[in-house]
């Protein structure tokens, strides 16, 4: 069993009171935080068994909590760039996921797994794709936590031939999907009820797949109010706004998680905070092709949004960190105010109000004793970090990527000093590259040459 003592970092525990240690020490036993507090004090009083790593130094954050990742749209990264939404979906992104076998699912997975974990992510949600099996041979692999979803549409136009399934089907194959894997690699993986949009879901499947939710306790994952033709065709075909009308199906409440809710009016942000739906903000998507969600209005609501990277072909960064760094900026701009979203309400977004998100907050998303020991080691001394004047802001501004040390999970080291402990990181690049080239042929996609090639 892991006996860890990890001494002489700084914490930002993300706790209730927000308590900050600049010299502490966090006591882990198998997967379980046991103690947080004083580096002296801990080291004084630890017992001999226990393997002190000191990380002087260093600052701990919780593992972050990425609300919205396509996993399995990790190899199709530069399909989607400068084109707009209808040629995104029909000629690229259609193409591309109809093209893809489980095994390209699980390569992947693998490889957006590698990011998240580069980036300080452990746990994740995925709106779905469509192998789940795929996607969880992955996680179960990468050692990180993950909530897995099916993709699933019922109606439509233009949608592939091959995606055609009835309500009873999508709902069959769900239910399938979780008997198989919640719950499952030691409890990191959990499963939940995948909703696409609007334009591709009836209402019996809306509301069958929130019943099921309901039954096997777990949460619905879709996309919501996410660009401003939405809500014109909810009017003319159910007869209200997207959100009104999920409201009037009865499907709003606290295991919904709305992800991207650009197009929010303000009595529908009051029905959000009513019902205390979860929202998965994806600023670096949004800023694409969607627009700005009202973040400052949905906190200052009381509405727990979170923060999401969407998928490789519509952001491409799949670094949460990145996203911390969009979510601090976007809002200070629109509302032309530099308090708005203050780094330590994105910090939140990004930790604790993630893991409320998808409704873990008792186990993990803060360095608590009983939690889960899922941290992320930050070595700050870069020249693109330093200095460290105030902390906590320097987190959400000035953090990147490589300043990611090491990531735990459950008390395992899955990172550990830069290097990706859980798998092969070289051999899954090259698979990788292997068959994204193979999939882009399958597919039939074209891409436009940018420039002149003058060496074929
Ligand atoms: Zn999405």
């Amino acid at each position: 069993m892991t006996k860890i003592l990890l001494i002489n970092c700084g914490i930002l525990t993300m706790n209730a009171e927000r308590h900050q240690y600049n010299n502490g020490a966090i006591q882990i036993e198998g997967d379980r935080i046991i103690r947080v507090g004083k580096s002296s004090d801990l080291i004084h009083e630890c017992g001999d068994d226990f393997e002190q790593v000191d990380l002087r130094g260093r600052w701990i954050l919780p593992g972050l909590v990425n609300t919205h990742v396509h996993t399995s749209q990790q190899l199709g990264r530069g399909l989607g760039d400068d084109v707009n939404l209808l040629t995104w979906l029909h000629e690229r992104i259609w193409p591309y996921e109809s093209s893809l076998t489980e095994e390209d699912s699980y390569i992947s997975s693998l490889l957006c797994g590698i990011e998240q974990i580069r980036s300080g992510v452990t746990c994740f949600a995925e709106p779905g794709g469509q192998f789940v099996n795929g996607m969880g041979r992955a996680v179960t692999e990468l050692g990180i936590r993950g909530i897995l979803a099916k993709s699933t549409m019922d109606m439509g136009e233009g949608l592939p031939a091959r995606w055609n399934e009835s309500t009873q089907q999508a709902l069959d194959i769900q239910i399938e999907n979780l008997e198989r894997w919640h719950n499952q690699a030691g409890g990191r993986i959990r499963v939940w009820f995948g909703l696409r949009t609007i334009f591709n879901n009836s209402d019996e499947l809306i509301i069958r797949s929130k019943q099921l939710a309901d039954k096997y306790k777990v949460g619905v994952h879709m996309h919501v109010a996410e660009i401003r033709e939405e809500a014109e065709f909810a009017k003319q075909t159910r007869g209200a706004t997207t959100v009104a009308h999920l409201n009037e199906l009865g499907v709003l409440d606290k295991n919904f998680l709305a992800v991207h809710t650009v197009w929010l009016t303000e009595d529908e942000i009051q029905m959000f905070a009513e019902k205390d739906v979860k929202v998965s903000h994806n600023p670096a998507s949004a800023m694409r092709v969607l627009g700005f969600a009202k973040v400052p209005e949905m906190l200052k609501a009381g509405i727990c949004v979170s923060i999401g990277t969407d998928g490789a072909p519509s952001n491409n960064r799949m670094s949460l960190i990145d996203e911390m760094w969009v979510t601090s900026l976007i809002h200070k701009g629109r509302l032309l105010d530099p308090t708005a979203v203050p780094a330590q309400d994105v910090l939140a977004m990004a930790t604790c109000d993630g893991a409320r998100a998808l409704l873990w907050d008792d186990e993990i998303g803060s360095l608590e004793v009983g939690k889960k020991a899922d941290l992320v080691v930050i070595n700050p001394d870069t020249a693109t970090m330093l200095p460290l004047h105030d902390p906590v802001a320097n987190m959400v501004t000035a953090l990147r990527t490589e300043n990611v040390e090491s990531v735990m999970v459950d008390g395992k080291w899955i990172m550990r000093k830069g290097t990706i402990t859980v798998v092969n990181e070289v051999e899954i690049i090259n698979e990788s590259k292997r068959r994204a080239a193979d999939i882009l042929l399958r597919s039939g996609i074209k891409l436009p040459n940018r420039f002149k090639v003058v060496d074929l």
